[in-house]
């Protein structure tokens, strides 16, 4: 197949269509810049980070930035629901268990950005969540949502569209080069050029960039979620999340149509992106069924369906969303990024043409090389 070569003249390039991609590119063109996005693969691909169903977007981070980050993404998902007429978000609720000092932190965090939360005892917890049996306290927020991926991106993409977003997907940007004032992405179907950049390739970030930035180290791990049949369909789950001793933590959420999603945070092994094989680690299964049996009496103790997605991550698990000269570097990682898709989307336009500097939280902290 001939793709069509580059023939306008654009304000933004945005490199890779995944969540935060696509959200950049929807912000960018409803702000009316001239925005090319460049995805690789084919609409709805499950090669990197944002397909699937569910995705849990929590409230309780035990850290207020990414608590207020999440209020207002919560605000912003409801807009882009309306805007783009699209079903996108369902309230489920999220109980969260274990390490206590963990709890006191969210629970800190809630109240600084004044989030409803209520702290519950085992047996309050267990009255009320039969199918959960989580051990000690635990801190429930109602607010806690599924988002669907496989109906977002679509979403952000055909609002871009209407606002006049070029989409090239099957076009991978097989080099970037960079100077003062403008960015050139070398693509089969020839040179896209403009003077900002945002890149967003999740898993691929070094790899695309490993020439033109020096980033901070960025590791790749293929995780693994499973979906397991609930005892007594007519249940009400909600989202739940648990840290051990050992500082694990499995988490999970009722899906749509695939019964209970269990998971184990940073469970997976380094990958490379194009490297991994997708095949589900028998190890970890045998893990989450294990936590089944002990925790989620709610549940089948057996496998209905499962699948592998890749994780991009920072040492410390924050993002990075900065900008070096023409070049705006966006990786929201570390298995969180999704909830925050929106609020993404405006940060990285923010960055591309705002006026607003990055948040130093979320700075590369070197220079370009
Ligand atoms: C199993 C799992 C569970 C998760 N659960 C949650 C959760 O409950 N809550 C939450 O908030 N987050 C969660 N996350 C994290 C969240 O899904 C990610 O943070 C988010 O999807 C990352 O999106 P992205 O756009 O940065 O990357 P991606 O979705 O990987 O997008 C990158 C895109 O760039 C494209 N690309 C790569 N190289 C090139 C190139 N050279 N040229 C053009 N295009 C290119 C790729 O094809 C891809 O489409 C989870 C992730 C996984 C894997």
């Amino acid at each position: 197949m001939t793709l069509p070569r580059p023939s306008r003249a654009y304000d933004v390039l945005v490199i890779g269509g995944g969540a935060a991609g696509s959200a950049t590119a929807w912000q960018l063109a409803s702000l009316g810049h001239r925005v090319c996005l460049l995805e690789r693969f084919e609409p709805g691909h499950r090669r990197g980070s944002s397909h699937g169903r569910s995705r849990l977007l929590r409230l309780a981070y035990p850290d207020p930035l990414y608590v207020g980050m999440a209020v207002e993404a919560l605000r912003m998902w409801d807009q882009l629901e309306s805007e783009t007429g699209a079903d996108l978000i369902t309230t489920v609720g999220a109980v969260d268990g274990g390490r206590t000092d963990r709890l006191d932190r969210a629970a800190a965090a809630l109240t600084a950005e004044g989030a409803a939360f209520e702290r519950l005892t085992e047996a309050e917890a267990a009255g009320r969540w039969p199918q959960l049996r989580l051990p000690g306290d635990v801190l429930f927020h109602p607010g806690a949502s599924r988002v669907d991926p496989d109906a977002t991106l679509p979403a952000l993409q055909r609002q871009a569209e209407r606002f006049g977003c070029d989409i090239r997907h099957s076009t991978p940007v097989t080099a970037l080069e960079v100077d003062a004032d403008r960015a050139r992405a070398h693509t089969p179907s020839g040179t896209f050029t403009a003077p900002v950049a945002v890149v967003t390739v999740g898993p691929w970030t070094s790899r695309l960039l490993d020439h033109v930035v020096k980033l901070p180290e960025l590791t790749v791990t293929q995780e693994q979620v499973f979906h397991l049949p609930p005892r007594a369909p007519s249940d009400i789950w909600p989202a739940f999340s648990f840290q051990g001793e050992d500082g694990g933590i499995v988490y999970g959420m009722p899906t749509a149509d695939e019964g209970v999603k269990v998971a184990e945070h940073l469970g997976g092994r380094e990958v490379t992106p194009d490297g991994r094989d997708g095949v589900v680690d028998a190890d970890a299964r045998r893990r989450v069924l294990g936590f089944a049996a002990e925790h989620l009496p709610g549940v089948e103790p057996t496998v209905s369906s499962e699948t592998t997605c890749l994780y991009t991550n920072t040492a410390d698990e924050d993002f990075l969303l900065d900008r070096i000269g023409p070049l705006v570097i966006g990786t929201a990682c570390s298995g969180h990024g999704f909830k925050f898709t929106p609020l993404l989307g405006r940060m990285l336009a923010d960055l591309a043409v705002g006026e607003s500097g990055p948040n130093p939280r979320f700075r590369l902290g070197t220079t370009a090389v």
